[in-house]
């Protein structure tokens, strides 16, 4: 039987919908601030669709745009005033930045509060104690994916292929939050095959095109991708062979329109989070 396809497209739109009806219903405009510096073409993509997305959505956003030979101290003094800005209720540094300026000062200086990717050492080191945190945005878009499919989690088997602090890890803590039994697989595992095959859950964030073939996957597992891979010819494809796969899966998620679309849908919503925290309000 031909896997379910998880349409994250629609998700998202669904939950920007919720979104936008839940800032309507408030006071004020919960705030989103986005620095960009330099002018790396994806990364100027990504800005332009946070901030289109986010106005969509009623909230209040502004972008900030540095030059790549902006002081590292002038771009720390810009985090400090959006810091204090009691309008901004979330901050977002487009990654990645130049290379004369180091990314974790720069990540830390962001007010944990208002920290809506979830990549403030604080905001990390919560999430690993399983406590309600903004928790980085694709995990939660993939978590959202897999709870409107009402794939079971809890006492499931979970592979994260990937262990980077963006994707991998926080994707592993927050599975282990939801009670499956994870395990994280990397470059240096011994038989990368083996471990994805024992997965009912197999979540591929490698960034290698097409690794995970057909039969690494679990008859009927749940297969999401959050690889993004353009290949020479121009094509996206994911981490994850998608016919082989969607041959032997219960349920996969595409590339493009899979994990993509679920990962700016939660920034709004971990800034609609924040806003209403920051207010005292339960969000
Ligand atoms: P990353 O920082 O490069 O991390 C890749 C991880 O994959 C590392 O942990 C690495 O292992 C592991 N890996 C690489 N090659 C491997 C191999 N041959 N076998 C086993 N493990 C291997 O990448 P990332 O930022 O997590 O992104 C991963 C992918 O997701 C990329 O395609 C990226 O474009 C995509 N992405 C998509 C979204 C979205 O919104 N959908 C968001 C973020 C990222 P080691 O740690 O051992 O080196």
């Amino acid at each position: 039987m031909a896997a379910r396809v998880i349409d994250g497209t629609a998700a998202a739109a669904a939950l920007r919908a919720q979104i936008a009806e839940r800032t309507a219903g408030l006071p004020f405009k919960p705030g989103l601030a986005v620095v960009l510096v330099g002018d790396n073409p994806a990364s100027a993509v990504y800005v332009r669709n946070k901030d289109r997305a986010a106005q969509g959505a009623g909230l209040l956003a502004q972008t900030i745009r540095l030059p790549a030979g902006v002081p590292a101290a002038e771009l720390m003094a810009v985090i400090e005033r959006l810091n204090a800005d009691p309008e901004v209720d979330g901050i977002l540094v487009q990654l990645p930045l130049p290379d004369a300026i180091p990314p974790r000062p720069v990540l830390e200086a962001i007010d944990p509060a208002k920290d809506v990717d979830g990549f403030h050492p604080l905001n990390v080191g919560r999430l690993q104690d399983g406590l309600d945190v903004l928790a980085p945005c694709t995990p939660s878009g993939v978590m959202r994916l897999l709870t409107a499919g009402g794939t079971p989690l809890r006492g499931a088997r979970a592979v994260v292929l990937g262990r980077s602090a963006i994707v991998g890890r926080p994707m592993a803590a927050l599975l282990l939050a939801a009670d499956a039994t994870v395990t994280i697989v990397h470059s240096r595992t011994l038989d990368i095959a083996a471990e994805c095959r024992r997965a009912d859950v197999l979540v591929t964030a490698v960034g290698r095109p097409e690794m995970v073939r057909g039969d690494w996957v679990k008859p009927g597992a749940t297969v999401i991708d959050v690889g993004i891979n353009r290949l020479p010819d121009g094509r996206l494809v994911g981490d994850a062979a998608y016919a082989e796969c969607a041959a032997v899966a219960g349920a996969i998620t595409p590339v493009p329109g899979g994990v993509g679309p679920m990962t700016i849908a939660c920034l709004l919503d971990n800034t609609v989070k924040a806003a209403l925290r920051r207010r005292g309000a339960p969000a």
